[in-house]
């Protein structure tokens, strides 16, 4: 019994890691795979007459063909991993039995890439290897040498073996995925698939970089004894180490560390999927030694799990507010990143017939930064052929009109423009945050306003009486007020926030707030012309066609008239624009400011000329850092973006 569940783990992680490290091509995810080593690790564990030399427990990696193979001086090892605190302290313990108490750590991401071993003769590049199985790796050193990251020649005529992570920013991982015909399922895949190219003018091709994280010296001007210092010597050598490391004193200030990152991951362009803890008194390390695959003076703290697989259980079809169909992905539940998941964004049509998926299907689901999951791809179904191809429908899956492609969409419509799906959409983006913010009218409320004919477009709401609400499930006098009074209070929205909710196509809140601040009265944005409107920074032709021929349709400016006979103020707020002063300036904000809201001060950059941006990126001109601010602070400073106190930002704003 014991015997053949172990032979059946081994079968399965040997095909994963054949899928994995061979072809660059996951089929189950990695926290699937680690449940799966683990179990058969404590098996082996207990019954060590069942282990094997080839047992995946033995071994570190794998080797694909194409490549020279060449055998590295000193072996590589892989890490043992853990997803929980408890582990880690347990490891701290067998560190502290063998070293004695008060152990310094070093703590580092995990960097999800390649590793690769470079070879240094007086400061001179020589040899480029992957890890291989750790004993033998291939050959790449042409490959290599197309990465910017990795000097040609060193600071220094030292004589070293350096490692590090190759890995792909994510940034341009999802370019490269957007226009391949075969997507990779992850950077890290992207990054070794392009980097085990056999012409190495592809590999150039792609934005490969590298971090380096241990040196093996020979011969130096000084030799490192703890790990903290040769981080630091490798980056005098001249290679880009990762900012984000720490010293601390016990496994505690790690665990912090792996708390700290836990979130703050999602900030950076490239991916992690855990902390590496490393005992940093080299001394120590010698005393505490390998195993067969991996060193017991470092270990893999891993982040919960952003993929896993599931089985699709059916496509269900959403209409939105432009007509546009789009597929969900209906699944058996499953947890992950903390919540149990049981619906996953496919995108559109093309989507899922880029990725094949088929009703029944095992599918790798996602959720990173983002709230909703996404499939991204087909997982382990060995059925998978002989599953029907999904066909996308032809007809509105509300109101049975045909559905049509339209050009230069990638998305199918439902052709009836009275659609009820789409009136309702429109009704809930008409009481959004973003639009006119009536915050007791929710999705639920809305489909039984409109199966009770009471609202079928946002003039009538404002038509309601208190009184109407009652005759909705579940509604009583006081929510029948709530109601009312959120209608009533959202005639008091600015203009921006109207045009907004207009659900013109196109038109969302920035771009609202952009013709607002240039046209700040009702009156001026309907009678502005189509050129004046295109000349807006960030409009355009299309958006200004939009925006022109919807003033120019009878039934809108006469719906416009019974909206000013309810008493809309069309309050211009203070998007008007002051002047031109931060015009081209990117402004992104984080923390709490003690003179203004973000909002304020976002809406005074904007008056300015300036824009906000809601995520750091190279191209962010300030970020304004007010108190407690959030990981845009650290991504600007990885970045090298500036950084201007509450003060400073007065001072840019006239206001000090
Ligand atoms: P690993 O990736 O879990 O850990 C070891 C590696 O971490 C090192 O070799 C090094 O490349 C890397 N690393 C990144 N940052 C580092 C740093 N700062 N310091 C030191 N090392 C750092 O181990 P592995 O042996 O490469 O792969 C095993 C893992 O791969 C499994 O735990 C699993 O998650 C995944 N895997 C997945 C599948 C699958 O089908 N999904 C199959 C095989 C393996």
């Amino acid at each position: 019994m014991v015997q053949s569940r172990i032979s059946y783990l081994r079968e399965e992680l040997n095909k994963y890691a054949y899928n994995y490290y061979v072809l660059d091509n996951p089929i189950i995810s990695d926290f699937e795979y680690d449940k799966m080593f683990a179990e058969l690790k404590e098996l082996e564990e207990k019954h060590p007459e069942f282990v094997t030399p080839d047992s995946p427990t033995q071994r570190v990696g794998g080797i694909s063909s194409g490549f020279e193979e060449v055998k590295h001086k000193y072996r590589l090892y892989s890490l043992d991993n853990t997803y929980n605190y408890d582990e880690l302290r347990k490891w701290y313990e067998r560190v502290e039995k063998d070293c004695g108490k008060n152990i310094e750590l070093v703590c580092e991401l995990k960097i999800d890439g390649l590793a690769i071993a470079l070879t240094y003769k007086d400061g001179y590049f020589t040899k480029g290897a992957t890890r291989g199985n750790g004993i033998v790796g291939e050959e790449i050193t042409q490959n290599l040498k197309t990465i910017k990251a990795i000097p040609l020649k060193l600071f220094e005529k030292a004589d070293v073996e350096v490692r590090g992570e190759i890995y792909m920013p994510i940034s341009s991982f999802e370019k490269l995925n957007s226009e391949s015909e075969k997507p990779f399922a992850n950077p890290r895949n992207a990054a070794a698939g392009s980097l085990r190219q056999l012409d190495s003018t592809i590999t150039a091709k792609r934005d490969l970089s590298m971090f380096t994280y241990t040196a093996i010296v020979e011969k130096a001007e000084t030799i490192p004894h703890t790990h903290w210092d040769s981080l630091q010597y490798i980056k005098k050598l001249g290679f880009k180490t990762n900012p984000n490391i720490r010293l601390v004193k016990d496994i505690e200030g790690a665990i912090d560390f792996c708390k700290e990152w836990e979130q703050k991951r999602f900030t950076l362009d490239y991916a992690t999927d855990g902390v590496v803890i490393k005992v940093n008194s080299f001394a120590c390390q010698n005393e505490l030694g390998f195993t067969s695959r991996a060193p017991k003076w470092a270990t893999a703290f891993k982040f919960p799990p952003e993929e896993i697989s599931t089985k699709l259980l059916r496509i269900e079809l959403g209409v939105g507010k432009t007509g546009a169909v789009t597929p969900v992905a209906i699944l058996e539940p499953v947890q992950l990143a903390g919540s149990t998941v049981s619906r996953a964004s496919l995108h559109n049509f093309d989507e899922i017939k880029r990725l094949d998926v088929r009703i029944g299907d095992r599918v790798l689901i996602k959720k990173a930064a983002e709230i909703i999951p996404k499939v991204v791809k087909v997982s382990d179904t060995p059925e998978h052929d002989s599953l029907p191809i999904y066909e996308p429908p032809k007809l509105c899956p509300e109101c049975d009109s045909p559905l049509e492609e339209r050009e230069g969409e990638v998305s199918l419509y439902c052709s009836n423009e009275n659609c009820p799906a789409v009136i309702r959409a429109k009704l809930e983006y008409w009481v959004s945050k973003d639009a006119m913010d009536i915050d007791f009218i929710g999705p639920s409320v809305i489909a039984q306003l409109y199966n009770l004919n009471m609202v079928k477009s946002p003039v009538d709401f404002y038509k309601l009486k208190e009184e109407d609400f009652l005759k909705l499930d579940l509604v009583k006098e006081k929510s029948a007020s709530n109601m009312y009074n959120s209608i009533q209070a959202s005639l008091k929205r600015p203009l921006n926030r109207f045009l907004t909710a207009l659900s013109i196509r196109h038109v969302g809140k920035e771009t609202a707030d952009i013709i607002t601040s240039e046209f700040p009265t009702l009156d001026s944005l309907i009678s502005a012309d189509f050129e004046s409107l295109a000349k807006i920074d960030g409009v355009g032709e299309k958006i200004a066609k939009n925006v022109y021929d919807f003033f120019r349709k009878p039934e809108n400016i006469s719906m416009i008239n019974e909206f000013k006979s309810f008493g809309f103020t069309f309050d211009t707020g203070s998007t008007q624009k002051r002047s031109n002063e931060l015009e081209g300036k990117t402004f992104v904000l984080t923390g709490t400011l003690e003179s203004m809201t973000r909002d304020e001060a976002g809406e005074k950059i904007k008056s300015m000329g300036g824009k906000t941006s809601s995520s750091v990126s190279k191209k962010t001109s300030y970020v304004v850092a007010g108190a407690n601010p959030g990981s845009k602070l650290d991504k600007a400073q990885n970045l090298g973006v500036i950084i201007l106190s509450e003060d400073e930002f007065l001072k840019i704003i006239g206001e000090k």
